[in-house]
This record gives C-alpha cells, structure tokens and sequence, in this order.
C-alpha cells in the first residue's frame, strides 16, 4: 500500500550576504531533497518555500547548513532579515549587526507573520520603510521604523519609532517589541494594526521604560 508521507513546508534562504544569491551547489542540494514533481515558491522575502518529507527534517536542515542554507519556520513567525546588498562594504553598513540581529529575531512565534528589513545606509534599498521592523543604518549608528505595510490599498510607509542607537539598543528595542507584540498582540491581528491598537506612544512608553 502507498502510504502517502507528511510533508513540512520550509522557508530557505542563504543568510545574510551581499544581496540575496544562492551558488550552484546550494541549488543541487536542494534539489536533492525535493520530489522532482513538487514546486518551489520564491517569496518575495528573499525566501524560498519547499516541502520536505517530516521525516528527513533534521537530516535536510544538517545538509542544508553544511553549504551555508538557513532554514525557518513558515507561519506565523518573525520572517528572516530582509537586507539590502551591503553595496557599500560589509562593515562600514553593518552587516554583522544585520547577521546578529537576524540570528536573535528570526523564527520566533508572534501573532502573525512579521516582517523586518534592514538597509546599510540612507538610500534605503532594502525597503525598511514598507516593513513591520524597519532598521536604517545612519553612520555609526541605528534608527528604527515599525508599521510599514506594502500591500494593500491602505499600503502606508513606517514611522520613525527610535534613532540613534547603538548595535545593543538597536537589539534590546527589537527584542522588546517583539515581546510586547507577542504578549499583547490578538491572535492573528497583523503589527500593523496592533500598533493602532496597542498605540505607538504607548508602546515607545514601553519600551524604553
Ligand atoms: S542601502 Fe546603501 S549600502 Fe545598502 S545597497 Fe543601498 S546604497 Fe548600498
């Protein structure tokens, strides 16, 4: 009998680099885990979407990280780091705060699926102003948008939530939002709209209390 396997849907990217690439072998590698007559969904979150059996779960995520593959969650979670492609050089934009910021925020469980972008200077490449979390590098330093939406009529640019700050505020103010999202957040009430919910003074008073 053909007992049909459970399969796990799975976000995939390369991390955080310059610009959002993958390399031959990364490609092979995942081929070699998909079913030939399955489709891989390309977000537009710099992810790729690909459903492995349950099974071979923790063997996938093994090989994928031997070739330099991140693996997350899909659902409702903190989506990896959208970034720009660090034109400028990796230090001077910040990639290893992106790096960590990324590794610390990516794959939590919030109420619904949330977006953070991160640019490495003014030019704003990497969209923060049309994402939940928007991180803007302004010389040595860290300023931070929320609520941007990119789809939908009532599309709107983020507002500028703290500025200034040092790669450990910029970290502290992320991970306090995220948790006050996630302890006062509706179940499957979009940032958005809890920040007109909750309220955007109210949440700054929160957060840096
Ligand atoms: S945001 Fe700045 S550093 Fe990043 S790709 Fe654009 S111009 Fe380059």
């Amino acid at each position: 009998m053909d007992v049909k396997q459970k399969t796990i849907k799975l976000a995939v990217n390369a991390g955080i680099g310059f610009g959002a690439k993958l390399t031959a072998s990364q490609l092979i590698t995942l081929a070699n885990y998909i079913k030939e007559d399955s489709e891989i969904e390309l977000t537009t979150f710099q992810q790729l979407y690909i459903e492995v059996l349950e099974s071979q779960i923790d063997c996938v995520k093994e090989e994928f990280k031997k070739v330099g593959l991140m693996t997350y969650p899909v659902g409702a979670y903190v989506k990896s780091l959208r970034t720009c492609g660090f034109c400028k050089g990796a230090e001077e934009e910040g990639m290893p705060v992106a790096i960590e910021l990324n590794k610390r925020i990516a794959g939590k469980e919030v109420p619904w699926p949330l977006r953070p972008a991160y640019t490495g200077c003014q030019n704003a490449c990497g969209e923060p102003l049309i994402n939940d979390i928007g991180v803007i590098k302004v010389k040595d330093n860290y300023d931070v948008y929320i609520g941007g939406k990119a789809m939908g009529e009532n599309a709107r640019t983020a507002t500028k939530f703290r500025e200034n700050l040092s790669p450990e505020e910029l970290f502290e103010t992320v991970d306090r939002l995220l948790d006050v999202y996630k302890a006062h957040g509706k179940r499957r009430e979009a940032f958005w709209k809890f920040i007109n919910r909750f309220g955007f003074e109210n949440l700054q008073k929160e957060i840096i209390a």
